[in-house]
């Protein structure tokens, strides 16, 4: 029977005296909270190299905090904070959020960040004989997982203009478990039309889920997949207050599913996760989400200082992967790696982000201020040569 822990883990438990069975039922257990710290270590490895003081373009987050009118309604949820849930505020949240989507409240559930129910949705319906098909590149989270499943993924390279290529990731499992879209996709910023979402969803195995990540939606003029999530049983959408909402430290995210989707994410523990969140993270998703224009201004502000720095690096001659909307680009150096460019821009205070094995020169750059985007733009003048 294998248990699933590494080896020096298992001989720990072994020594206290857990047979293999107790381990398996603890490895089960454990498993998605495992799986989703792994998850985030990437984040967190990232931040740790920046120098003090660096601009922080490298990890997605939003350069500023929750909008000052959500941070107030937090703040009052600390002086509350003796109460497990004054108010009903996972209720006011879900009321919230209903409103603004159109997603029946019953289909609305809370998580400390978006990381862990992807980890669970595929730790429920992936398996080693029912694999996960993601595009490529793309937001690599649920790589690691299927990993540690010992699921096989199939990765399918985005279409010309980086979307998803729905078609040919049916093609490539047409027996998944699991079909990962996330749009705007992380690191290229790009949309996959929702009509292709659509298709995936009416064209993949009845039993298999279509995951639909939309962690930057909010910086999307136009419709998102939610409603899928509102009528259908095999739709998750998943959703997160890190980004455009800057409450990355904060930690709170959303599924949009049937409740019997979800009761197969939930076996290990009764869904406690979802009912003992933070309130104030909390009551300030409840405010944010309810501010349309701060979210159409924050937007706006963000796309152009994304726009500043892709005419500034284009003047240059360098390529930018077109098309995105959210708050990331990649760069396409040329010649140059993406790990040579990251630390030549580190030398200059600047902590850009990562790239992706399908393309080792490209580099995935974060939109800030305007103020920190010009840094980049004059990190760039200073360490390129063409
Ligand atoms: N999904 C995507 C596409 C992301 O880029 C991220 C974080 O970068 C996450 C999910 C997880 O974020 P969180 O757990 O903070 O909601």
């Amino acid at each position: 029977m294998t248990t699933q822990f590494e080896p020096e883990v298992e001989q720990e438990l072994i020594d206290r005296g857990y047979s293999r069975r107790q381990m398996a039922k603890v490895a089960a257990l454990l498993g998605a909270g495992a799986a989703a710290v792994h998850v985030t270590g990437a984040g967190a490895q990232q931040a740790a190299k920046a120098k003090a003081g660096a601009v922080l373009i490298g990890a997605n987050e939003c350069w500023t905090g929750p909008f000052p009118i959500a941070a107030e309604a937090a703040f009052k949820l600390v002086k509350e904070g003796n109460r497990y849930e004054p108010n009903n505020e996972h209720q006011k949240l879900f009321e919230a959020v209903s409103a603004v989507e159109g997603i029946p409240a019953d289909r609305i559930v809370a998580w400390p960040g978006s990381s862990d129910p992807l980890s669970r949705v595929a730790i429920a319906y992936a398996s080693p004989t029912r694999g996960i098909v993601t595009a490529d590149p793309t937001y690599e989270a649920i790589w690691r997982t299927a990993d540690w499943l010992g699921a096989p993924v199939k990765k399918v390279p985005l279409t010309k203009d980086y979307a998803h290529d729905v078609k040919a990731m049916l093609a490539a499992d047409p027996n998944a478990g699991v079909y990962y879209i996330c749009s705007p996709n992380n690191p290229t910023g790009t949309v996959t039309p929702v009509a292709d979402i659509e298709w995936l969803a009416n064209n993949k195995p009845k039993d298999a889920i279509l995951v639909v990540d939309e962690a930057y939606i909010h910086w999307v003029d136009g419709p998102n997949a939610a409603k899928l999530a509102a009528t259908r049983d095999d739709v998750l959408i998943l959703r997160t207050f890190s980004k455009l909402f800057g409450m990355a430290g904060m930690r709170l995210g959303l599924t949009f599913a049937s409740p019997k989707l979800m009761e197969k994410m939930m076996r290990y523990d009764g869904m406690q996760v979802t009912w003992m969140l933070p309130m104030t993270a909390v009551a300030c998703g409840t405010v944010s989400v309810a501010q349309a224009d701060l979210i159409k201004a924050r937007r706006a502000e963000m796309n152009a200082a994304r726009e500043k720095s892709v005419s500034h690096l284009k003047a240059k001659g360098i390529k930018v992967i077109p098309g995105s909307q959210a708050n990331m680009f990649m760069v396409d150096w040329g010649k140059k790696t993406a790990k040579e460019m990251q630390t030549a821009l580190m030398d200059a205070n600047v902590q850009i982000g990562r790239n992706w094995p399908i393309w080792p020169n490209v580099s995935r750059v974060s939109v800030g201020s305007m103020a920190e985007m010009e840094a980049f733009n004059a990190a760039v003048d200073k360490v390129w040569k063409a």
